[in-house]
């Protein structure tokens, strides 16, 4: 499975709050052997270990607003300086600012470009996906739709404390406000793509890889 510069992939997922960035990029890390980084699973785990990090970050996540960019860009430098990451990684949720984008690129050598994938839902699909969603309550997994008990740790499913329908339209406000300056800021890119994310996981999954092909080339 080659794939771009020294077969690295970097990829950053962008998309609003239920676009099934997560979904995707964990099968598309899975896929590749390659780590996903979400930002938002770091920290809901910094939040249930009930660290300082966490506690800070509560409020801000359960308001649906963002947390500072300083933490976020902290936490991305330090696990992006781990050495799983040198065979490429999924990165998701970050960045959501101007500000972290540019540190990421300053986080990255030149050896391998980053891909940058957009995955486009109307707002009111996205809505409704996230009303239902469901997680895990141990362990934080996110459940297909349909799943009645956990597949990682048989724990039991719970909506997540930002999915109700107030916080859901703050963060799809907040991403329209501010996220969507990213957009502007990697659309020119020749390694930036989008995907149809109103189709099937699998479908999904395959214009992702197709999208990651055209940017790095290789048979995949
Ligand atoms: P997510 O799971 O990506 O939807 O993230 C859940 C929440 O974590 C967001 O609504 C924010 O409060 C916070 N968060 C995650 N990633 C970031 C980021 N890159 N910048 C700021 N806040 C973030």
């Amino acid at each position: 499975m080659s794939a771009g510069t020294n077969g690295v992939v970097r990829l950053v997922m962008l998309g609003p709050p239920g676009a099934g960035k997560g979904t995707q990029a964990e099968r598309f890390a899975k896929a590749r052997g390659i780590p996903r980084v979400s930002t938002g699973d770091i920290l809901r785990e910094a939040v249930q270990a009930g660290t300082e990090m966490g506690r800070a970050a509560r409020e801000v996540m359960d308001a649906g607003r963002l947390v500072g960019d300083e933490i976020m860009i902290g936490i991305v430098t330090e696990r992006l300086s781990r050495p799983d990451t040198r065979a490429g990684f999924v990165l998701e949720g970050f960045p959501r600012t101007v500000a972290q984008a540019e540190a990421l690129d300053a986080m990255l050598d030149d050896t391998a470009p980053l891909v940058v994938v957009d995955i486009e839902v109307a707002e009111d699909v996205l809505v409704k996906r996230l009303q239902i969603r469901r997680i895990c309550g141990a362990c934080g997994w996110t459940a297909p739709p349909g799943t009645k008990v956990c597949a990682k740790c048989g724990g039991a499913l719970v909506q997540r404390t930002d999915d109700n329908e107030a916080v859901v339209r703050e963060r799809l406000s907040v991403y329209a406000r501010s996220t969507q300056s990213i957009l502007d800021f990697y659309h020119r890119r020749n390694t930036f793509r989008s995907v149809d994310g109103d189709q099937t996981e699998g479908g999904v999954a395959a214009d992702l890889s197709a999208a990651v092909a055209s940017v790095l080339g290789g048979s995949r």
